[in-house]
């Protein structure tokens, strides 16, 4: 079974190319205006809903008019025109606003949905682009594994150009018999079942101080203002590249410590338990008038950390290497209260850092994260067990994750805030 993975080459265009690309990026930047246009339209003034197949099938005359489109190629057009679709699609299913007309400034690129238009020649590791009408370009990356490209997207990000590709391919990952609970939280990011805190590198702190000093620098600067018709300034628009390189580059950090984190807890464990998180409900904004600034800070701290992104991570991987990433129902289990001697609960607040068992025959004293991390561990090895007896969902734990999950898609506003509230007396 193959799967599909994504892998992003970094491209060198020599001048021309570049002046091409950027031109290409301006007509399907205005293509796709002029499919926003048309549907918009059509539905004002005849109350007509253009579908995706009545644009598509109007390319070949709109390239009889435009003739600079007939080197685009008419599947990365027709691609174009899918974007289009895909917004007005989310519009419609209630997941988005109004598709907006884009400047081709902030157009990102454009994709070539099939084999055709492009060509790629390497094993993985840096190559050669080779694009219909504009020639061969290096390209420099690496993938993890290698397989057959299907699909290519250029992206201009930055001041520079890339293509991302997409790959069939068949990763291996090696992993052993180990099992291990993880608990995540603002002061250790990561707390493994073991005892072993893993802390939050220290360049993510160093790289937001140099972003909030750009950011100021920059807010000195002269920015636009299309009403007064203030053009930004020379020193503006320099200072705005280099905060967005700078957040780039946390970004990147980040991403790789996350990659490491999570690689190498996948590779000596094959069941691993983390937990449900609720990540849009904890990052939520303070009610009005209470405690805003510490709130933002703890918002801040939990997106740092990228706590949404480590379960995803782990979840794939795991998979690669043929082991089980499982979440905990964090509302029913409670891994913070519990006990992992003798699964008691004990209420514990914020400042709790140690978890000291109320029961009196138990009296079990551990560090919290560890102890939660531990819980987390033997109800993972619990449902490992249900599932060897060949006794799918009939488990009470199985049925409670199942329940845990349904409310969650139904419960009200006032409950959702109570769940955010005691999820993040466990985070703390
Ligand atoms: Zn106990």
């Amino acid at each position: 079974m193959s799967i599909t993975r994504r892998v992003t080459y970094k491209l060198y265009p020599n001048r021309q190319q570049d002046a091409k690309l950027h031109y290409w990026r301006r007509l399907h930047a205005s293509l796709y205006n002029a499919g926003v246009y048309n549907r918009k339209t059509q539905y004002q003034r005849l109350g007509h809903s253009v579908n995706y197949l009545e644009q598509q099938n109007s390319l070949p005359a709109f390239k009889e008019v435009w003739p600079e489109y007939k080197e685009l190629g008419s599947h990365a057009l027709q691609a174009t025109l899918k974007r289009v679709d895909f917004a007005f699609t989310r519009f419609f299913k209630g997941l988005g606003g109004y598709p907006k007309f884009k400047a081709s400034r902030r157009y990102s690129g454009w994709t070539y949905p099939c084999g055709a238009g492009w060509q790629v020649d390497t094993n993985g590791k840096n190559g050669h682009l080779t694009i219909s009408n504009l020639g061969k370009m290096q390209m420099r990356g690496k993938a993890r594994t290698w397989g057959k490209p299907t699909t290519c997207t250029i992206l201009f990000r930055n001041g520079c150009w890339y293509a991302s590709l997409t790959v069939q391919c068949q990763p291996q990952r090696q992993t052993s018999t180990g099992s291990i609970g993880i608990d995540l939280g603002c002061k250790e990011a990561i707390t493994l079942s073991t005892g072993e805190k893993i802390s939050k590198p220290d360049f993510l702190k160093v790289g937001q101080h140099k972003v909030k000093a750009a950011s100021k620098s920059l807010r000195r600067k002269r920015s636009p203002n299309r009403n007064k018709r203030v053009k930004a300034s020379r020193r503006w628009k320099k200072e705005r590249l280099k905060v967005s390189k700078l957040q780039r580059k946390v970004t990147r950090q980040r991403e790789d410590w996350l990659h490491k984190t999570t690689s190498n807890i996948v590779s000596s464990n094959s069941l691993i338990a983390g937990e449900q998180l609720n990540i849009k409900g904890m990052t939520s904004k303070a009610k009005k008038g209470k405690r805003n600034k510490q709130k933002a800070g703890l918002n801040r701290l939990i997106l740092e950390v990228g706590f949404g992104i480590i379960g995803g991570f782990l979840e794939y991987k795991a998979a690669e290497a043929g082991g089980f990433y499982l979440e905990s129902p964090t509302r029913t289990l409670k891994p913070t209260q519990r006990c992992a001697k003798c699964w008691e609960l004990t209420p514990k607040t914020l400042s709790d850092r140690v978890h000291i068992c109320s029961n009196p025959n138990c009296q079990h004293t551990e560090d919290r994260d560890v102890n939660a991390a531990q819980v987390n561990e033997i109800w993972a090895r619990g449902q490992e067990l249900s599932s060897l007896d060949a006794e799918p969902l009939s488990s009470t734990d199985c049925v409670d994750h199942e329940a845990t999950r349904g409310e969650e898609a139904s419960e009200t506003p006032t409950q959702r805030k109570r769940v955010v509230s005691s999820s993040l007396v466990h985070y703390l």
